[in-house]
This record gives C-alpha cells, sequence and structure tokens, in this order.
C-alpha cells in the first residue's frame, strides 16, 4: 500500500505542474496580448496623427504624398500641382497663392523658384517648401472666415524670413489680386510679419516691394524686427498666428495673444530632431496661461529651422 501511496503521490505531484504550467502559460499569453494590442493602437495613433487633415489618409497614402513634389516650372503650374495632391483646397488659398510669385521671394537671381522645396535665403533662415505654406494657409484660412464679421482681423507671422506666407496672408486678407477674395469681400485685416533678423526683414521688404507693393503701400502688410517668443503684443489679439520656426517648446507668452477663437500653426520640436506641425486653438480667455484653456492638434511631422532664444530670460 506504501507503493500506492508514493504512485498517487506521483500523479498528484503531476497533475500539480500540469496546473501550475498551465496558469504561466495562460499568464504569459495575456501578458503578450496586451503589449502587442498596446503596440498596435500606439501605432494606430501615430499613423492618425501622420495623417494631415484628410490628405494623407493612409500610410500608403502619406508615403506617395511625401515623394510627390509639387515642382511647376511657373507659378501657375507649382499652384496647379498643390491643388491636384489635395493640399492646396479651397480657391481662396488658390488664388492667394497664385497672386503671389515665389521667384520674388528667393535669392535673386532666382533659380528654382517654383520648386516644391525649401531654399536658403542666407542668415541660416530658408523659405519654406510651398506645400508648408500651403498646408499652413489652409489650416489659418477657416479660422479667419469664421472670425470674418470682425472689422478687421490681425495676424502674425513670426519668423517671416522671405515675406512670402506673409505677402500670401496679405493677399487672403485684403483682395487686392485675389479675384474670389475680391468677389467675396469677406476677409479684411492686417498682417504683421516679424523677424528677429534685420537684414531679413529688409529681405522682406525688398521682395514684396516687386510686385505686391501695393500690400505695403496700403498698410495691409508690415514687417519689422521682433522676437517671435515675446510676439507683438501692442497688435494682439490676433486671429492667427503662424510660427516659421520651430519651438523647442509651446511659447506661452505667444499663445497668449491669441484671440479666443484664434488659431496657432506651429512646428515644435527640438533643433535637428523630432518636429510636429501643430495647430493650436485658443478655447477661452484668461489672465493666466493655463493649458487647458488651449487644444493641441498634432498635424504632420516636419523639419524646421529653430525658433532661437534671444536672451537667457525667454
Ligand atoms: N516663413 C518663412 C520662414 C523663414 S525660416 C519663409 O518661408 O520665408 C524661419 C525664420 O525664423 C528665419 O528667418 C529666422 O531668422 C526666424 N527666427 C528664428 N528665431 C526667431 C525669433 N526668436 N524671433 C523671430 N524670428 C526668428
Amino acid at each position: 500500500s506504501d507503493t500506492t501511496l508514493v504512485i498517487r503521490d506521483a500523479m498528484v505531484a503531476k497533475k500539480l505542474s500540469i496546473f501550475l504550467i498551465f496558469v504561466l502559460l495562460s499568464f504569459t499569453i495575456s501578458k503578450a496580448y496586451n503589449i502587442v494590442s498596446e503596440r498596435l493602437s500606439v501605432w494606430k495613433t501615430n499613423l492618425r496623427r501622420n495623417s494631415y487633415s484628410g490628405v494623407y489618409q493612409t500610410r500608403k497614402d502619406a508615403l506617395t504624398m511625401r515623394a510627390w513634389t509639387c515642382h511647376g516650372r511657373t507659378q501657375r503650374e507649382m499652384v496647379d500641382k498643390l491643388q491636384q495632391a489635395g493640399i492646396i483646397k479651397s480657391q481662396s488659398i488658390r488664388d492667394c497663392m497664385a497672386s503671389v510669385d515665389r521667384a520674388n521671394y528667393v535669392v535673386k537671381p532666382p533659380s528654382g523658384p517654383y520648386n516644391d522645396s525649401p531654399q536658403g535665403i542666407g542668415y541660416g533662415a530658408t523659405i519654406s517648401a510651398p506645400h508648408m505654406h500651403a498646408h499652413a494657409l489652409e489650416e489659418i484660412v477657416t479660422y479667419l472666415q469664421a472670425s470674418a464679421k470682425k472689422s478687421e482681423l490681425s495676424v502674425l507671422d513670426v519668423g517671416c524670413g522671405s515675406g512670402y506666407l506673409t505677402a500670401c496672408l496679405g493677399r487672403l486678407l485684403n483682395g487686392g489680386d485675389c479675384e474670389s477674395n475680391r468677389q467675396q469681400q469677406t476677409l479684411r485685416g492686417k498682417v504683421y510679419g516679424i523677424e528677429y533678423m534685420k537684414e531679413l526683414v529688409d529681405f522682406s521688404i525688398e521682395n514684396t516691394k516687386i510686385a505686391d507693393i501695393d500690400l505695403l503701400s496700403q498698410g495691409v502688410v508690415t514687417y519689422q524686427v521682433g522676437d517671435g517668443w515675446k510676439g507683438l503684443p501692442e497688435k494682439a489679439p490676433f486671429t492667427a498666428i503662424h510660427v516659421g520656426a520651430a519651438a523647442d517648446s509651446f511659447p506661452q507668452e505667444l499663445m497668449m495673444q491669441l484671440d479666443v477663437g484664434g488659431v496657432m500653426v506651429i512646428p515644435v520640436g527640438p533643433d535637428g530632431g523630432v518636429q510636429n506641425l501643430y495647430k493650436v486653438e485658443r478655447l477661452r480667455n484668461g489672465d493666466q496661461f493655463q493649458k487647458e484653456d488651449f487644444t493641441f492638434d498634432n498635424l504632420l511631422g516636419v523639419r524646421y529651422v529653430p525658433l532661437v532664444h534671444l536672451n537667457q530670460n525667454t
């Protein structure tokens, strides 16, 4: 009977260890399942983040879109291609970009001014690629239209560099050569371009004088030396603020110069590192900066020159 007992004990031990192995195995499987599904959801979120307002729908699309640069031989051809690619969506952006000749805003004599790529303009700055200007304008225009009832809109372009985007915003706000704006007579206002490099302020002015001098003489567009981190408090609040250089953190002082219902389009991220273009909207007023008063929308991955800190207090 001793032998029976030993055999029975052995069988119990065997059953117990099988049970333990089973428990361990199911635990491991459920853990692995959790990890995989978590990774999957992160991947899905990133995919959504990379998607750009319906332009980049899927990863495959995103790759095709990025590879598809909208080079043109003329301003019109460049704008046509941006429209075909779905980057320019609205007639008003089409018109305002078509009416500002990019050849006047690059280094002279112009070389490949209608290529869909950034170009050096000296002082460590670049005129952004046309598709980035189109993206920014498309984001901004809906907010301008929503606030169009205001007698005069104010827009701030931080790091105006070449002046190209500032002039486009000027056309968007004042009409001028901008066909659809002239017809609708909706958007009116002023654009303030600020730049910390005096030489680039002069470059912007010279460029705008070539064919868009009416914007300057009518006071629709003004350029001045200024620090983007500090903005332009005397002209605030702004319905839209465009920042043309990558901030290493969200600039609170600048965000506080947004009007309620206003929008900021800004690249954020370290110099040379992972940067994202954000759309920041101000939801409500407040004397003190509070993150909760804003919404943050990550639009797409980008590469910009840094928004320079001019002194240690900024
Ligand atoms: N939208 C411009 C972009 C120029 S590149 C264009 O397409 O032409 C970015 C610009 O930001 C540079 O001209 C740079 O001199 C400027 N910049 C960088 N740091 C700045 C700061 N703290 N204040 C104002 N401008 C700044």
